[in-house]
């Protein structure tokens, strides 16, 4: 694909900006001229399309300087989310920060399998999300259920703060009740026993051995207390098959994001704890991405 060079920049900011480019290709980051043109809109607080139309845009000296630091934090494969402080999930913008998970696109999976199972019931349904992170999920799904009753859970205190902030920043401060602690813990000290119609889940899952092996980004920046899911991977769904099946209603539905290849063993495991598979649901490069299991 060609990309046009923009035209209404100063020659300067040009330059900038394809010095940039070639830093961040440098470092292994492919699409370096759209991550530079985001840096340098950030810097400037415009849109990013704003370079390609706006009257000649250029820095002064102290936005120069902050410039180059944001590219050299990327050229040092800091996400480019964490750099920036947000991602969009769903049409929305969420906080991010190291404390957090970067929400995925295929995590938005999970909520299309609840729409696509759920509806939208005008009934006040309650709903939980746990390991919330960065509480994509929850505020979401705020916005798609209002007259839900939600619940999200993390054990990272530090996490909470910034879903409660996502949940302040889409008005939703007084729905979301956030609990501290681990996995299902906190919703047997409020007797939810037998009272959740719908249970979101995208736990730790990538196998220890391989955390590693990912890109720098994910490696270097990300938490590993919200990717590390135990030898195999698998540690979290152990705890949470069994243990979610008292705190639903009958009928009621677990979402389970799953690893790639883990939707079979985690479909067997979920089959001995008593659960009835309902659904497994790809993402767009084919791989096994969503468990919906039915609690009978
Ligand atoms: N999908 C994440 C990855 O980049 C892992 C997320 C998780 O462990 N829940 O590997």
């Amino acid at each position: 694909m060609k990309i046009s060079t923009p035209t209404s920049t100063t020659q300067e900011t040009q330059d900038l900006l394809r010095t940039a480019t070639r830093a961040l290709i440098e470092a292994g980051i492919p699409d370096g001229r759209r991550e530079a043109e985001t840096l340098i809109a950030h810097i400037l607080n415009r849109p990013r399309l704003d370079l390609y139309r706006a009257d000649a845009l250029s820095l002064d000296p102290d936005q120069r300087e902050a410039f180059a630091g944001l590219i050299r934090r990327r050229a040092s494969r800091e996400p480019l989310q964490y750099i920036l402080g947000i991602q969009e999930f769903w049409g929305l913008e969420f906080r991010v920060t190291t404390d957090t998970l970067i929400p995925r696109p295929e995590t938005e999976l999970l909520i299309e399998a609840v729409l696509e199972q759920f509806g939208r019931p005008a009934l006040p349904i309650t709903l939980v999300d746990l390991c919330t992170g960065t509480g994509c999920l929850a505020v979401t799904l705020g916005t798609l259920y209002p007259t839900a009753r939600i619940l999200a859970t993390d054990r990272s205190p530090a996490a909470l703060d910034v879903a409660r902030s996502n949940a302040l920043r889409h008005g939703m401060a007084g729905r979301i009740e956030f609990l501290e602690g681990d996995l299902l813990e906190p919703l047997a000290s409020i007797s939810l026993h037998n009272r959740i119609d719908v249970m979101t889940v995208n736990p730790p899952y990538v196998p220890a051995g391989e955390l590693d092996r990912l890109q720098p980004e994910v490696r270097f920046h990300e938490p590993r207390l919200a990717l590390n899911g135990g030898c195999d991977g698998l540690d979290y769904y152990r705890r949470i098959l069994p243990g979610a099946l008292e705190f639903l209603r009958p009928g009621g539905r677990l979402f389970l994001e799953v690893g790639i290849r883990q939707a079979i063993p985690v479909r067997e495991m979920a089959e001995q704890s008593g659960w009835r598979v309902d659904q497994i649901k790809k993402d767009l490069q084919k791989i096994d991405r969503v468990v919906v299991l039915k609690k009978p």
